[in-house]
């Protein structure tokens, strides 16, 4: 069995959304019973404690729920070079991969690669401020096309779908409403999860987020 020494990290940030790679040697844990680290922005992502001699505390900053989630691991499942996809016991959502290097960077590589495909086969070809974000947002939004909870007012289900690289615009073909949604920050995929379904208005144009009235300035044509 191959042993290693070093693992490497990626975490998605909930503050500034950006992800962080960190390479995390089990030699810093002979001087260190707890080390925490930190995004660019200053967050902490991830606070790894020791437990005992060969167990492992991680608390996780989890981006859904804004609180960090506990997970316990022995030493010998964070240094084997296996892959581990740390996911949110709330919400299912993925927020971030513990493993060895190259298995860490496919996943993070995959998901990029997933992005690009959703965003491609709705005709988009823009860049996004937050593609992270932006990815998880057209998610949400399939899953719930995919469910019937995502309808114009009319009662039409085919709804266009145009990509901007902050907001999503849905355009009813049948009776013109349009509506708006917000895919930059964390809080926006916190808000567009939250809704049980995405309903444009018949004949009018709204911010599907509400809370975002007065946050954006109104939107021109491009
Ligand atoms: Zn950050
Ligand atoms: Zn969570
Ligand atoms: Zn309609």
């Amino acid at each position: 069995m191959l042993i290693s020494t070093l693992t490497t990290c990626a975490l998605r940030c909930p503050h500034c959304g950006k992800l962080q790679y960190y390479g995390i040697s089990r030699f810093s844990f002979n001087q260190n019973n707890s080390l925490a680290y930190k995004c660019e922005c200053g967050a902490v992502l991830i606070n790894i404690e020791k437990k005992g001699r060969d167990h492992f505390c991680l608390q996780v900053a989890c981006m859904m729920c804004e609180t960090m989630h506990k997970f316990y691991y022995k030493s010998k499942q964070i240094w084997n070079g296996n892959l581990w996809v740390i996911v949110c016991p709330a919400s299912g959502v993925e927020l971030g991969y513990l493993g060895d290097r190259k298995s860490v960077v496919d996943c993070v590589r995959k998901e990029r690669e997933h992005i690009l495909q959703l965003a491609d086969s709705l005709g988009c070809d823009k860049f996004f401020l937050n593609s992270g974000i932006m990815g998880q947002v057209l998610s949400v939004l399939q899953e719930k096309l995919e469910e019937g909870r995502l309808f114009c007012g009319c009662g039409e289900k085919q709804l266009e779908m145009e990509i901007f690289p902050d907001r999503i615009e849905l355009t009813c073909p049948s009776c013109g409403a349009v509506g708006i949604i917000f895919a930059e920050t964390v809080k926006d995929l916190q808000r567009v999860r939250e809704m049980d379904e995405v309903r444009l208005e018949m004949g009018s144009y709204l911010y599907l987020d509400y809370k975002q009235i007065g946050k954006h300035s109104p939107l021109k044509n491009n």
